[in-house]
């Protein structure tokens, strides 16, 4: 999606992904020999190097790449590495990024550091309560590095889980809604921030996002695009960051975790914002004019499509029928294996009134693969 979006400001992309035809590199064809693709991993330190001689600017779409080798290139890529290679590291450990979001004045709710053993478990669970939340600090994506301690005869079982990688524990937060505000900060530190929006996780997968934020009360979502701005604030490095965040009944707001880049929740901003996530993300990074964050309909949704199962057939199926839904825009990855829970694509719904949104969005969700409800 970002590669779509450079192809329409003349902008040249060269990729570092595995293989010949990830995602990326089915988008850009290089238009000359030198912006060849690299076919590597994002933590090989040698393919890092390949493509920083390469690029006037360097960016990532994922955090866990490997930092030290940005650190190294950052001077020597004529526009540096945005995000900051400090703001990559500082969120790629949540607990060293909740410690600085706390330290920066940010709400983040109650955390602490834990050893892998139970009895470091045991100790957290006498100062935060049960249920808790034992959470990885690095390599977590789409809940792959939650396990929720109900009662401390898990704690073996949750150390197992988590792959033996460093953890930290969070006290249980009893949000009402979760929700999400992208923010694009330019190089010079001006944010701006998009609308909120709801997102709804199944099984800790990003299911449903809705744009704008139902709420009866206005102050919230002002309070929540605040708390977005001024926690992006305090990092460094250009780009556009998602801010999730929990709502609680009495409308107070904290912060869960922010991504350094496009983001998941930012999907709908394609289809219904003036600019798009992607757009404004590189507008920011090469010190083009940002443009507005503004919704230009009443209401939108995006709705993952996650594999059911190694079955691409279910996907290409569910496509074809969104395809005949008034307001939906169906996006696919051109991932050539389908996996339960694999992100294979998402839909975009728009629509004049929440009312028609939700008509238009039942019959999807009926024919979901997978069954959701
Ligand atoms: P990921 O990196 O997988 O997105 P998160 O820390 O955002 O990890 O957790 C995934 C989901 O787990 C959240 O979106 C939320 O639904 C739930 N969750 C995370 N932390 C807590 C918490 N402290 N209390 C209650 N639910 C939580
Ligand atoms: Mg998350």
């Amino acid at each position: 999606m970002l590669a779509a979006s450079a192809a329409l400001l003349n902008i040249d992309v060269v990729v570092l992904d595995v293989g010949h035809n990830g995602p990326a590199k089915q988008v850009v064809a290089p238009r000359a020999p030198q912006l060849a693709h690299i076919n590597g991993s994002f933590t090989d330190p040698e393919k890092i190097r390949e493509l920083s001689a390469k690029v006037d600017v360097l960016t990532v779409e994922i955090e866990h790449v490997e930092v030290g080798v940005l650190e190294e290139v950052e001077s020597k890529v004529p526009l540096g590495v945005h995000p900051s290679p400090f703001t990559i590291r500082t969120i790629q450990d949540k607990f060293v990024q909740k410690e600085y979001l706390r330290k920066s004045g940010c709400p983040i709710s109650d955390f602490l550091r834990v050893d892998s053993t139970v009895e470091s478990i045991r100790a957290a669970a006498d100062k935060l309560g049960l249920p808790f939340m034992l959470k990885s600090r690095t390599q977590a994506y789409d809940g792959r590095g939650n396990f929720v301690i109900r009662d401390l005869a898990q704690a073996q079982d949750a150390i197992k889980a988590l792959g033996n990688r460093p953890l930290y524990a969070e006290k249980w937060v009893p949000f009402v809604k979760e929700i999400a505000v992208m923010v694009v900060r330019s190089r010079s530190g001006e944010v701006a921030s998009y609308p909120v929006v709801e997102t709804v996780h199944k099984d800790n997968i990003c299911h449903l996002v809705f744009a704008p934020l139902r709420s009866r009360d206005p102050s919230i979502a002002s309070r929540a695009r605040e708390v977005a701005e001024n926690a992006v604030k305090t990092l460094q490095g250009a780009g556009v960051f998602g801010v999730e965040m929990f709502l609680m009944a009495d409308g107070t707001v904290y912060l869960n975790e922010i991504a350094p880049r496009p983001h998941n929740s930012g999907h709908y901003t394609i289809e219904a914002c003036e600019t798009s996530q992607y757009e404004n993300h590189l507008r920011a990074i090469l010190s083009l004019p940002l443009g507005s964050t503004a919704l230009k309909v009443p209401s939108a949704c995006m709705l993952n499509i996650l594999g059911a199962s190694s079955d691409l057939s279910e996907i290409t199926s569910f496509s074809e029928f969104a395809l005949t839904v008034s307001g939906a825009r169906v996006h696919l990855y051109g991932k050539s294996e389908c996996r339960k829970g694999r992100k294979m694509g998402h839909i975009t719904l728009v629509a004049d009134s929440d009312a028609e949104l939700s008509k238009r969005l039942r019959p999807l969700l009926e024919r979901l693969p997978g069954g959701h409800d």
